[in-house]
């Protein structure tokens, strides 16, 4: 397992950290997305999915639990479990069809679907500090890990 911790200044830096990551992604990715309300989860989708070429409004499916977005390159779904009342919702959504070969899939609340959500190849862990935010990004397996390395490049 390998860890970073990122200090980010303000809503932009937040914004750039998710088009770093949108950058670096090689093959089909999870990450999860931890933190209380108001942390920076949806800052930073918001970051990625425009940075791979969206060019609308991003919120937080909050209702919807996943909003698709058809880029390029790339599926990006973009998940916010808040109101997951049952685990099983995720069944009769079909939870196992998001996560294809071309999918990126950034689970917000991922803790509601727990048993149910595959593996995140990076979770992100987002705490206040003061006025600014604090990014932990932890590696879960190699492919989290080459993408820590290659965003430290970043
Ligand atoms: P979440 O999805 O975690 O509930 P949001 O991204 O919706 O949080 O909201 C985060 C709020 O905090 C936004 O108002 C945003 O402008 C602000 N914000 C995001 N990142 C930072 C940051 N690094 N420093 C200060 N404020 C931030
Ligand atoms: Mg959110």
């Amino acid at each position: 397992m390998s860890t970073k911790q990122l200090v980010l200044p303000d809503e932009q830096a937040t914004i750039l950290l998710g088009a770093a990551l949108a950058g670096v992604c090689s093959q089909q990715t999870t990450i999860y997305l931890h933190g209380d309300l108001g942390a920076g989860k949806t800052t930073l989708s918001r970051g990625f999915v425009r940075a791979l070429g969206h060019q609308g409004n991003v919120k937080s499916p909050t209702y919807t639990l996943v909003e698709p977005y058809q880029l390029d390159q790339w599926q990006v779904y973009h998940f916010d479990l808040y109101r997951l009342a049952d685990p099983e919702e995720l069944e009769f959504m079909g939870i196992r069809d998001y996560f294809t070969s071309d999918a990126i899939c950034l689970v917000e609340w991922p803790e509601k679907g727990t048993g149910l959500l595959p593996q995140a190849d990076l979770e992100i862990d987002m705490r206040y500090s003061g006025e600014q935010r604090i990014a932990q990004v932890t590696a879960n397996n190699e492919y989290g890990i080459r993408l820590l390395d290659q965003l430290e490049l970043c």
